[in-house]
């Protein structure tokens, strides 16, 4: 397949570019390059004729329309969009700007690309906005996540990818755009920028530094691998109904404090502390994020039972492969912190 992809520079959009070059398909990859964007995630797919680069902005929808007209996908996926909640606490309007004025001229830009498709061009075109179990806000001690939850959101991250994922159903149902939209829980994996909690832990717990953990470090997320993300997104996108929302999970469920002590005993065991002691001493407890979301769990029944997909990865294989990649990939984490972030701490508003 050819596929717009947008964000492809990104944690999650990388993955998927990789895999997806790697399939066999054809990628056209518009990214910003903010500071969470990283070339250096592409390296090994720099020169492959398959794989178009465009550094750009979703928001630019004269950009847009001309690729879409250049290259005729088959589809567009939408991973572009700033990402963090800390950040979004620190300053919401660059959200607004991108995930949702961005997303509404991306959504213009394919609209009417889509209606010059004839045939089965225009029949098979789909439209995938990726979005995230967080519009939902928070869950008490049990219950999961459906596709019927009410949205709640609480952070202005997730209040942004509420207002995309309101635009993208719209222009479903205004203009007949055959759209997908999927709401995924935490990932981790490779290329994972290194100010979300498990790229954070693994770096500062290798540097000797305090390990951070938000409150009572008691917050629930349900963690997926980031290949088992990138899986039901292919899964998603072929045979995905039209108009229809999926949740995507891994039936993972972790208290963030669990997961900074596997973390921990993962690099106890491949690389120990020179004095002997456990990574697990570095553990530091601080002020909580304001409105922090206390329990993130998803139902991926439908998923799985209309389209197949399960993931692969338990936590235990998935957190130690990461561990392993970030040992591995030193250099990649070493060149994303010569830019501007340094594992500081951000939103304590
Ligand atoms: P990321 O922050 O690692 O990557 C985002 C990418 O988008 C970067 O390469 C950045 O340069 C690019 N970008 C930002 N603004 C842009 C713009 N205006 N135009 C073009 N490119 C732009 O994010 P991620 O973790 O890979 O998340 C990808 C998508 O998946 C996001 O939409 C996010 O909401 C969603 N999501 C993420 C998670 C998660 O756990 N990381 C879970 C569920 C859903």
């Amino acid at each position: 397949m050819k596929l717009l992809v947008t964000g492809g520079a990104g944690f999650i959009g990388g993955n998927f570019v990789l895999d997806a070059i790697a399939s066999g398909d054809e990628i056209i990859n518009l990214d910003a390059l903010t500071y969470a964007g990283n070339r250096d995630t592409l390296a090994a797919i720099e020169n492959d004729p398959n794989h178009v680069f465009v550094h750009g902005d979703i928001g630019d929808r004269a950009l847009v329309a001309a690729l879409l007209a250049e290259h005729r996908p088959d589809a567009v996926l939408n991973f572009a969009a700033e990402s963090h909640v800390d950040r979004s606490i620190d300053g919401p309007a660059a959200f607004i700007q991108t995930n949702v004025v961005g997303t509404l001229a991306l959504l213009e830009a394919v609209r009417d690309y889509w209606k010059t498709l004839e045939g089965a061009a225009r029949e098979n075109f789909r439209f995938l906005h990726v979005s995230t179990d967080e519009v939902y806000g928070t869950l008490g001690a049990t219950g999961k996540f459906t596709e019927t939850t009410a949205y709640a959101p609480n952070s202005p991250y997730s209040a942004s990818k509420a207002a995309s994922d309101h635009l993208v159903r719209a222009f479903h149902h205004t203009y007949g755009l055959p759209v997908l939209t999927t709401h995924c829980s935490n990932n981790y994996g490779p290329y994972h920028f290194p100010e979300k909690l498990i790229p954070l832990v693994i770096a500062k717990a290798l540097a000797g530094a305090p390990l951070p953990v938000y409150g009572d470090g008691k917050q629930v997320r349900d963690w997926l691998f980031v290949t088992d993300h990138c899986e039901a997104l292919r899964t998603v996108l072929a045979r995905g109904r039209v108009g229809e929302t999926y949740n995507v999970g891994g039936n993972a469920e972790m208290e963030n404090i669990e997961v900074v002590k596997a973390i921990c005993a993962l690099l106890d065991a491949r690389r120990p502390r020179a004095d002997g002691q456990p990574r697990a001493v570095q553990i530091t407890h601080v002020a909580d994020r304001p409105g922090h979301d206390r329990r993130y769990a998803i139902d991926a029944s439908k998923l799985r039972d209309e389209l197949g997909w399960q993931p692969q990865y338990s936590f235990e294989q998935g957190i130690a492969a990461t561990v392993d990649w970030y040992l591995d990939n030193q250099p990649w984490v070493q060149r994303v912190l010569d830019g501007s972030y340094r594992l500081e701490r951000m939103g304590t508003a």
